[in-house]
Parts: C-alpha cells; structure tokens; sequence
C-alpha cells in the first residue's frame, strides 16, 4: 500500500469558499499544475466537448462547400471573405480543444501507463508466464559465483536474500539459494515444502517476495452448477474435507430443480483515502465541492486517465472532525481493481491539491474503504461485485437428494442464519458457510484470499414457496471481489482454473464480463454450499457426514448421491 503524506503551509489562511472548480480561478497554480482544455467553458465537460465537436464538423462542411463552389466559379481559393474567415478560425480552435482535451489525454495514458497497454495489446502475457527471467534481472553481479559462495554471503548477511534474483539473474537458483541459506540460519529443513516444479520467474515483482519453495493445496471440482442457463465446473483449493462433496450435493440440487439465476446489481471497486484540515469547515467545504456534479464529471475525466477500464461512478464523503475520507467507487474492467483504483485516486488527490493547497493527505487509504476488513459499509453499500442469486428447489428434489423438508429448512434458516447472527451481532454473516465457499474458488483461481472477509458477506433467505411445497432459496453477497487480469490469476495452476470456468484473461468484446461472470460463479457455488450444509444441519446430518469425509479415508467420490 502505497501511502503519501503532504504537509499544508505553515500559516495557513483558508481559502474563500468553493462550489466549483473553477469558481477558484485565483487559486495558486503550480507549475505542474495540468490546464484542462475543459476548462475552456464553465459548462460541464461533455457539453463541452459536444460544441467543439459540432463546431469543427459545421465549419468543415461549410468550407468544403465554399471551396467547392469557388472552384466552381473560378474564384481564388485564397480570397476569403469574413464567413470563411471565421470558419477557419472556429476548425483552428476547435482543433486545438480537442486535440488538447482527447490528444494530451491519450498521450498520457500510453506515457503513464505504459505497461498497462502493453498489458491490453497482449493479453496472453498475463496468462501464460515467460520461462525467462525478467528484464529487472539485467547485470547479475553473482551470475558466475559457486552456489556455495552465494549461500556463504547470504548467511554471513553480506548479501541480502532479497536481492538474490537480481543479483544471480536465476529465480529458481535464487530460490534454492536463499533454501539454502534458511536451512542453515535456522537450523531446521523444508524437506515437505516442494521447490522443483514451479516457475519463479513468473511470481517476481507481482506476487510473492523471497520464495524458497511452495505449498501444495489440493483441487476438487464440484458441479456442474447450472447458472442462468450454462453449466459450469467449480475449482476449489481445500483442506476441509467434506467441502467439495457438499457443494458437488448443492449443485446436483439446482441442476434437477432447473439451475439458479443471478444478477450483478452493481460493479465498482472503492479506495477511500482520509485527508486532513485545520477546521472542520474546511472539510466540509472539500465535501461539497466533490459533491458538485460539475466538479465531479472534472475529476472523472482525471480519474479515468489511470487506466483505459478505470471510471469513476461515485464518491462518497464521510468526516470525522476535521478529517475527511473520500470513498471513490470504479469500475476496473476484468482486474480486482485495487491498484486500478489506486493509481486514481492519486491522481484525483494531485488534482485537488492545487485547489485545497491546506489539504494534508494522510493516507491514501483511510479504511473507508474498506479492503480486507468486515465493515458495515461494504455490507451495506457494496464494493467490488454486488450479486444475487435465487433458485427454487422442488419438494422432491429436497427430499430426495437433500434428504430433508421445505418446512424444516426453512424453519433452520430463519432461527440460525437470521435470528442466530442477529443475536451474535453478525456483520453480512447471516449466512451457513459462504466464507467456505468463497476462500476454496478464490485460492482456486487466484484471488486474494484475504479479501475473503468482505467477498463472504452474504444472507442467505429460504421460503416456501408453490403452496408451500418448493423451496425459494436465494443468497445476497454485497462485496465479491474478484479479477481475472492482474495479481495472482495469471500463474498458471490458477489461470488453468479460471480456463475451465471460461473466464481467463481480460474479455476482449466486453472488458468487465468475465469477472462479472465469475462473481456470478461465485455467488451460485455459494448458494449450492448454502443449500448443502442447511439441509444437512436440517436433517442432523452433519456431524455423521464430517466423521465420514473428515476422519476416514474412504472414497468420497459417491458424495454427490448423499
Ligand atoms: P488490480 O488493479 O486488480 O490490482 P492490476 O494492477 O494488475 O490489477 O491491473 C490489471 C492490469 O491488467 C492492468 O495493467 C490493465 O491494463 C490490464 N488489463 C488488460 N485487460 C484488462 C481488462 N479487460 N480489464 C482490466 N484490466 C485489464
């Protein structure tokens, strides 16, 4: 996490009052400070854009026709009359607008986020990891030592293990090293822990520091699970026995009742960074000029420029005295989006400092956010992908592969899922298990488990429903934060993953729609394991079951017939 601190002037005077942006046009500037081409008109940016667009198109077409007819007539191209002047004149400075509004714009997207639109043109590179070391490994000053020298250095502290990829110019010797030279600092061995057989190159400077080895998981699959019309195979990376068998036994559940249904209700990811002011006042004052919508369609145009997937939907302002936490919400194409929403934000932050030169940035994340802590505003506003699923289970399949009753089941859900987490002061845990769920196809597909605690908010509703006979059962989960581009979905156990799901890598017709899609999965898997382990509950089963899966060792491939 990146944190940046700006301190204000020394004597600070506040300011006069600003409802916009551009009702500050005395405000200092300093000399990085962009002029937006916007700026041009006080009417809002689109407006903007759409006059100078229109003017440029107007004045062509009616120089091309002027032309046409003097040639026409034999008239001299250059004896310009004052229409003709003043036409060329608006093509000039509707020229200059639009090339400094959308030009200056692309030039920096591809200056500033280089790596981004490499990233965008090759989607292939993030799925299928170079063998090669990377470029950061040039001049490895270790290349030609013996092993033993290298280990001799790093346990002497005379070379850093942290610099032993770029210093030896190998991941995997790097990583064999620094086993090594553990195993003698130590004093202990890592002789379970599996070091042939991974791609070190492939983790260097994205996901993980230092490695000297990695930990096996297994991986079951579950379903199919029948989701708005298409079947899908569920990966999930386990140790809890009895896990996949239950989701498998949810899941054959809603195939023979039809299959499930589900609908994103929203898509962004948030960053909430906390800046601070001598008053509160002029906190306040910061709060409403981003409540402008004038104001807010100027920093979605800076917001936007963090990324070609990143746009800006909303901020929302909370203060605390003379603090003020900022919650931006984005949508980030097929990434999880947190360094997507990151890179904005700061952005946003440079931008407004040359209008609230007395704003003091304390953290660029300000736990408004919030990431990867239960919180009420995730539950309640959402962040990442909001989703609900629902699907009616009919009386016989309940009790033919439940095992169980409509009326039992809902009766179990209402006094634990409801009643239970509202007497335990549950925050999004009206729910059986949906963190079970969550943490098995995260690890599976290469999300970040730690998001696992805002990803498993969920409630889970049953009802009776048909007279009474069938089962209504639907799962609302607010926060599911998942990718398919970026972090640990391109190494290939978890890209081989997403692959069987159909939703690897970035969705080249529609960015955003695989990892909307497999928030979905997410939900439906949730909502399979929601229907498995309430009717087991409902049924008393549950212990029997986990004395099977867990304590024996036993075939468990019959568990989808439970
Ligand atoms: P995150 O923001 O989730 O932490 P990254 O920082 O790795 O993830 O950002 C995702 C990367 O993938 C960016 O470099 C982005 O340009 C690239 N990318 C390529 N295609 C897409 C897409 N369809 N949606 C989002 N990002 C994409």
């Amino acid at each position: 996490m990146e944190t940046r601190r700006r301190f204000p002037p020394p004597s600070c005077t506040s300011p006069s009052p600003a409802a916009t942006l551009r009702s500050l046009p005395a405000a200092p500037r300093s000399s990085g400070d962009r002029i937006q081409a916007s700026d041009a008109l006080p009417i809002p940016i689109r407006h903007t854009n759409l006059l100078f667009s229109l003017l440029f198109v107007c004045s062509i077409v009616f120089l091309m026709r002027r032309w046409r007819d003097k040639v026409r007539e034999s008239i001299p191209l250059h004896a310009v009359d004052l229409s003709e002047l003043v036409s060329i004149i608006s093509v000039v400075a509707s020229l200059i607008y639009l090339i400094s509004f959308f030009g200056i714009a692309i030039v920096q997207s591809i200056v500033s986020s280089h790596e981004d639109e490499v990233d965008d043109f090759l989607p292939d590179s993030k799925m299928t990891p170079s063998p090669a070391p990377p470029s950061d490994l040039a001049a490895p000053v270790l290349a030609g030592r013996e092993d033993e020298d290298i280990i001799a250095a790093v346990v002497a502290g005379k070379t850093p293990s942290y610099a032993l990829e770029s210093a030896i110019g190998d991941c995997h010797r790097a990583a064999e090293i620094r086993r090594e030279a553990i195993r003698r600092i130590s004093g202990r061995g890592l002789d379970g822990l599996p070091l042939e057989g991974f791609d070190y190159g492939s983790i260097l400077g994205q996901c993980c520091e230092m490695p000297v080895g990695y930990v096996q998981l297994p991986v079951g699959i579950a379903g199919p699970l029948i989701l708005d019309g298409k079947e899908h195979y569920l990966p999930m990376a386990t140790t809890e026995g009895c896990l996949v068998a239950s989701t498998n036994r949810g899941c054959k559940a809603i195939a023979e009742s039809g299959g499930a249904a589900s609908v994103v209700l929203r898509d962004a990811m948030t960053r909430a960074p906390v800046v601070r002011f001598f008053t509160a006042a002029r906190a306040a004052e910061l709060k409403f000029f981003l409540e402008e919508p004038t104001n807010f369609d100027n920093l979605s145009v800076i917001f936007n420029r963090s990324s070609r997937f990143a746009r800006l939907q909303d901020i929302q302002c909370a203060l605390v005295g003379r603090n003020l936490y900022m919650r931006f919400s984005c949508t980030t194409g097929d990434a999880m989006g947190m360094n997507m929403v990151s890179k904005g934000v700061q952005n946003v932050l440079d931008y407004i400092q040359n209008d609230f030169p007395d704003m003091d940035v304390i953290s660029l994340s300000g736990n408004f956010c919030s990431d990867k802590k239960p919180s009420a505003v995730n539950w309640i506003l959402g962040r990442g992908k909001s989703v609900v699923c629902e699907a009616v289970i009919k009386e016989e399949v309940v009790k033919k592969v439940l095992k169980t009753s409509v009326s039992a089941l809902v009766e179990v859900n209402t006094i634990k899922n409801l009643a239970g987490s509202a007497i335990a002061g549950a925050l999004g845990g009206f729910n059986a298990h949906a963190s079970n769920i969550v943490s098995a196809i995260f690890i599976a597909t290469g999300q970040d488990p730690a998001q696992n605690v805002e990803s498993s908010h969920c409630i889970t509703m049953m009802e009776a429903v048909n007279d009474g006979k069938d089962l209504h059962i639907s799962i609302t989960m607010p926060s599911i934060e998942v990718g398919t581009v970026g972090g640990g979905t391109q190494l290939a156990s978890q890209s081989a993953c997403l692959d069987l799901l159909g939703v690897k890598g970035a969705c080249m017709e529609s960015p955003g729609a695989n990892a909307r899609l497999l928030a979905t999965i997410v939900a439906g898997s949730v909502l399979a394991g929601e229907l498995s382990l309430m009717s087991a509950l409902a049924a008393g089963q549950l212990v029997k079951s986990h004395m099977k899966y867990n304590r024996s060792c036993k075939d468990t491939s019959k568990a989808a017939s439970n």
